[in-house]
């Protein structure tokens, strides 16, 4: 791996992070895929070290120092490398914590974040529903104001961490015949009354993170749990995006790496016409192309966080968006070339491999499509060439 100039403090998050994808992870990774239970244990180990305090600032119980989001994308891919879906419990909760940290008051950081640092309480946004994902301004979930109160109804689809998470962070409607411009954040603590689960979703993979529904009916939360002021939740949302995609992109990296380490470990062991498979050169172009695509994806997912961090009063969208969609179609074509690889050892799920192809699939999806982010790529790309060409002083 290149030298990418950490510190010494992002240094020492990653090494504890990779220390426990391989001792505590990576054993137990393919009995979690099989059962899709949520890894306790594991969230408890991550806990201990301190690792869900990385994306929380110093002053709410965090250890994030000013480097929240290559913080953030160091341990997820650390963790990802060993498993997609474990790493997921961890960046599950940076992406329910992003909504207080954007637009909470003082207040609401103070009560709600050093539990979440401390992993005493796993954080979760909701934002998609049955009839709203790539369309998201589509949302119907509603919260009116009765006195000092907001009451929810509706209905969120495919949450991560649902049912095992704590704190919600949730967008909805507290206008909704204004639509899109309606739009609000709110906190919703598990136990709520009103605020219930659906049924564990059974996933092609990332089995061992939960996906749930969140059923609103009549939940009434206290209006001091709104983030921002009404008819922000857009905008909380769209900052979001712009911190949290270099998360999975980050997650995309990992499965990657771990998918082409044991891919060049078996082609160094197979034999076949009385040689190591590694031995030949259609192979080892297989496996050189699989590195440059990875290190180069490794380069813009740490120049995005880095950029992040360095410079919070400049829009990320556009690297965001770039780094997260270069680097899950880079972690499906890396680990489906790796279960090519293992050949047909690598269709079978005794081999660890083919669980890397089926985690990979996810970081294409969610988080906004990897056509969403193109059109979001190209939208802006165009936006700054008409207005740059409309700033050009006319020439004579
Ligand atoms: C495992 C899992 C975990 C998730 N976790 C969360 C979570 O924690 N919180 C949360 O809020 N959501 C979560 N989601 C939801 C996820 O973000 C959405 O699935 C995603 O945004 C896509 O929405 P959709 O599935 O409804 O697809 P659709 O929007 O129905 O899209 C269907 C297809 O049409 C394409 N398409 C749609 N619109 C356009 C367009 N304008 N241009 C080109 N193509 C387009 C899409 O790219 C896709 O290929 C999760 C989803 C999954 C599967």
């Amino acid at each position: 791996m290149l030298d990418y100039g950490l510190t010494e403090e992002q240094r020492a998050i990653r090494d504890l992070a990779r220390e426990i994808a391989d001792n505590e992870i990576r054993p137990v990774a393919a009995e979690y895929d099989r059962t899709g239970e949520f890894p306790w244990p594991i969230v408890k180990t991550l806990a201990a070290a301190d690792l869900f305090g990385v994306f929380i600032d110093d002053a709410y119980g965090g250890i994030a120092n000013g480097s929240r989001t290559m913080n953030m994308v160091l341990v997820a891919e650390e963790l990802s490398k060993a498993c997609g879906g474990i790493a997921l419990a961890f960046a599950g909760s940076a992406l329910g914590a992003l909504p207080i940290q954007i637009s909470g008051s003082e207040e609401q950081k103070q009560r709600f974040l050093p539990d979440i640092a401390s992993g005493k309480r796993l954080g979760a946004f909701a934002l998609t529903e049955p009839n709203a994902g790539s369309d998201a301004g589509g949302i119907r979930t509603t919260a009116i104001r009765d006195g000092d109160h907001y009451v929810l109804n509706g209905t969120k689809q495919w949450i991560t961490g649902g049912g095992e998470a704590e704190v919600y962070s949730v967008i909805v409607l507290t206008n909704p015949a204004k639509g899109p411009r309606g739009a609000s954040a709110i906190v919703v603590e598990k136990g709520t009354p009103g605020f219930s689960f659906g049924k564990k979703e059974d996933k092609m993979g990332i089995r061992a993170s939960a996906t749930r529904e969140l059923i609103f009916e009549d939940c009434r939360v206290p209006a001091e749990n709104l983030l921002g002021r009404e008819g922000t939740g857009f905008i909380t949302a769209m900052r979001l995006f712009d911190a949290s995609r270099p998360g999975v992109a980050a997650q995309a990296l990992g499965i990657a790496q771990g998918a082409l380490d044991l891919a060049v470990d078996y082609a160094i062991g197979r034999r076949q016409f009385g040689a190591p498979v590694s031995s030949f050169q259609g192979l080892r172009f297989l496996l050189a192309d699989m590195a440059m695509r990875v290190e180069a994806t490794r380069a813009l997912v740490y120049a995005t966080a880095r950029h992040i961090d360095s410079c919070p009063k400049v829009r990320p969208t556009i690297y965001s968006a770039m780094a997260k969609c270069f680097a899950s179609d880079m972690a499906m074509q890396v680990t489906t070339d790796a279960v090519q690889v293992f050949g047909g050892y690598g269709y079978m799920r005794d081999y660890p491999i083919e669980k890397y192809m089926r985690d990979a699939k996810i970081t294409q999806i969610y988080e906004g499509t990897n056509q969403i982010q193109r059109d979001e790529i190209g939208k802006i790309l165009i936006g700054e060439h008409v207005a740059g060409r409309s700033r050009e002083p006319a020439t004579v």
